[in-house]
């Protein structure tokens, strides 16, 4: 069950001189395998803490499973993501391009939005183009912490909102109570429906 690091999909200095070999080397065996190595020790501890029954950490391995498993996600998108300079094409075909237009108004427009936020994103994070399922459309993100956008590339299935707004007139300070109480009204077939889609 364990998670691996997947392997490059060409040589280390196929993407020279854009991106030189020993960065390839590094970011891929030492970077993104730390990534898997920290996602599999974090859910290796949560997995103890449900066994045990100790949730005492359950806050600290969540957030080093949000952590590890985006960067295990997005590098493991990233580097599929690139070619060597000599196959690539200069812009997207087919529904992609045709996706872009709709949404950006032309590849060159979401050239440059892409280009602009991935810039201004503050200290270590990522520029990104999503897919949104709710209405079919394409959007530009930026992460600067990627954990804090949880593991990318999930589809949710079951959420609970914990925000105070939430629960306040009820349960005032008691999250502890509106959360045991949720599972009182958890409508099963919905998430089912949700998981068997996100499978199809
Ligand atoms: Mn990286």
């Amino acid at each position: 069950m364990a998670h691996e690091l997947p392997p490059l999909p060409y040589p280390y200095d196929a993407l020279e001189p854009y991106i030189d070999e020993q960065t390839m080397r590094l970011h891929h065996d030492i970077h993104h395998k730390a990534y898997v190595d920290g996602l599999n020790n974090a859910e290796a501890k949560l997995a103890e803490a449900r066994k045990s029954g100790d949730f005492a950490l359950v806050k600290h391995w969540s957030r080093e499973a949000a952590f590890h498993g985006s960067g295990h996600l997005l590098h493991s998108i990233f580097w599929p993501n690139m070619i060597p300079a000599s196959q690539a094409k200069p812009a997207p075909e087919g529904a992609l391009a045709a996706a872009i237009e709709r949404g950006f108004g032309s590849f060159e427009a979401f050239k440059a939005q892409f280009t602009a936020a991935s810039i201004a994103v503050e200290g270590s994070g990522w520029g990104i183009l999503a897919y949104r399922p709710a209405d079919d459309s394409l959007v530009i993100l930026t992460a600067e912490k990627h954990q804090n956008l949880t593991q990318w590339g999930v589809v949710p299935l079951l959420v609970l909102d914990v925000w105070e707004h939430a629960y306040y007139l009820r349960y005032q300070n008691r999250r502890a109570e509106y959360v045991k109480n949720f599972f009182n009204i958890i409508n099963w077939d919905d998430v089912a429906a949700r998981y068997e889609k996100a499978r199809s």
